[in-house]
Order: C-alpha cells, then sequence, then structure tokens
C-alpha cells in the first residue's frame, strides 16, 4: 500500500466528533508531557516575549542557555535598552543576524511605548514580531485565545489530515481555517503548548507513530498502521476514518 497526500483544497475540514477526539487526545499527552521550558513559567511578560522572537527558527534547546543568560543580566526593559552593544552580543550564538537586530531594535521600541501591547494588532507592529510570535505571546503569556500555525504544527496537521504541505501553506486560509477548528476555545493554552510539544517531540521530521497518542486518527498513521509497521504497539482502539 502506497501512501499518496491529497490537495488540502480538495479535502473536507473535519466534524465535530473528530476535533473532539484529537483535541482531547492531544491534550492528555500535552499534560503529560509538557516541558517546562523557563520562559514558559517566567511571570515577566517582557522575557517572555523576547524568547517567542529567540524561538523563530531554532530549536527551544537551543535557546535554554541563551534565554537564561537574558533573563538573568537583563530584568528589566531599562536594563537592557542601557546595554543594547551586549544584548546584541549575547544573542548572537543563536545564528541568525538579522533576528539579534531585530530584538535590539523590539527592546528601543518596548522602552519608547513604556509597556507591551496585548493585542495582535499592537503586537504586530512591534519589530520582529509577526503572526505566530503574536499569537503565542497573546496564548500563552496573556490568556487571549490565538491560533498558533509554525512550519512543525503545518507539517502535523498535513499527516492528519493526509495533505500535502509547502512552506507557503503558512498563508494557506484553508489550514489557518482547520487550525483555528482544532484550537479549543477554553483550553487553548494547554492545547497550543502540547500541540507544539507533540510537533517537536512525536510528530518530527521522522514520525514516532507508533507511540503516538492521534495514531489511529491520522491519515499518515493509519498507513503506518496498516502495513504492520507497529504491530507491537498496536492497542485495542479502532481506526478513526471520520472527516
Ligand atoms: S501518527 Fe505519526 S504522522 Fe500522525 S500525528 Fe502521530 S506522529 Fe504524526
Amino acid at each position: 500500500m502506497s501512501y499518496k497526500e491529497l490537495n488540502l483544497e480538495t479535502l473536507p475540514l473535519p466534524d465535530r466528533f473528530f476535533i473532539d477526539r484529537f483535541r482531547k487526545k492531544i491534550i492528555e499527552w500535552g499534560k503529560k508531557n509538557f516541558t517546562p521550558f523557563p520562559w514558559r513559567t517566567t511571570s515577566s511578560k517582557f522575557h517572555a516575549l523576547i524568547a517567542e522572537v529567540m524561538l523563530q527558527r531554532t530549536r527551544a534547546e537551543q535557546v535554554e542557555s541563551v534565554y537564561r543568560q537574558f533573563e538573568v543580566k537583563y530584568s528589566t526593559i531599562k536594563k537592557a535598552v542601557n546595554d543594547l552593544d551586549g544584548v546584541f552580543s549575547l544573542l548572537l550564538p543563536l545564528g541568525l543576524k538579522w533576528r539579534a537586530k531585530k530584538i535590539v531594535e523590539l527592546i528601543e521600541e518596548l522602552h519608547r511605548l513604556g509597556e507591551i501591547p496585548s493585542d495582535l494588532k499592537g503586537l504586530m507592529r512591534l519589530p520582529g514580531i509577526g503572526f505566530y510570535v503574536a499569537s503565542a505571546f497573546l496564548s500563552f503569556h496573556l490568556g487571549i485565545r490565538a491560533v498558533i500555525v509554525d512550519n512543525n504544527i503545518i507539517r502535523l496537521y498535513g499527516r492528519l489530515r493526509g495533505f500535502k504541505t509547502s512552506p507557503s501553506s503558512r498563508r494557506d486560509r484553508k489550514l489557518l481555517r482547520l487550525a483555528d477548528l482544532m484550537t479549543p476555545k477554553r483550553d487553548f493554552r494547554i492545547f497550543n503548548y502540547a500541540i507544539l510539544d507533540h510537533a517537536r517531540l512525536v510528530c518530527k521530521m521522522k514520525p514516532k507513530c507508533c507511540e503516538c497518542p492521534v495514531k489511529y486518527l491520522c491519515k499518515y498513521g493509519q498507513y503506518i498502521l496498516k502495513n504492520n509497521e507497529c504491530e507491537t504497539s498496536l492497542g485495542t482502539e479502532k481506526i478513526i476514518t471520520h472527516n
């Protein structure tokens, strides 16, 4: 049996039954596997926002030590704005010089504003803040529901529903609609952490389908199961074929 990816445009959106099962399983998994990165537990909105920019295109594990140094050295925006050269040097080991420059500009702008905006538009007007960072900050640190879609999450949704993805999928309206449908109204924070962690640890480039909590809902997971690639880990659950 070969695996064929479809076009998202021609696929129906999932029904309520599918959405509820997916959310439940991802949230259950997420609660057990939550990774307590320091920016997730900080009470400083300044540090949390800077961390979200550091995390762009960089693995969380790589960001951790630079973030910890930043947190200790620059406890306030004022301390950071008084040492922008130091901030820039501290960020360089993360790579992406343009991002270090953007973070410096961001600190200057936050200092000028005197506060951190608390809505999507206001956040997206800041240097270095795009839709993903603004949504992640709102959802994780301000308790405002927002849908998060990064490349790992796009990959996960593509496999789950069996459609082709590309770098431009991020701007695909139907994909954004799918991500919006999947994101709960109330438990969005734990769901968003869970889906990020799942896409990082399980549905990664080389997915660990056999140990995945949504393998029975997932088009690619079903392909793996039907090819008996998880024989030893098959449970008693039935494969769900609903949309
Ligand atoms: S079954 Fe595999 S492809 Fe599907 S969501 Fe899980 S890890 Fe990803």
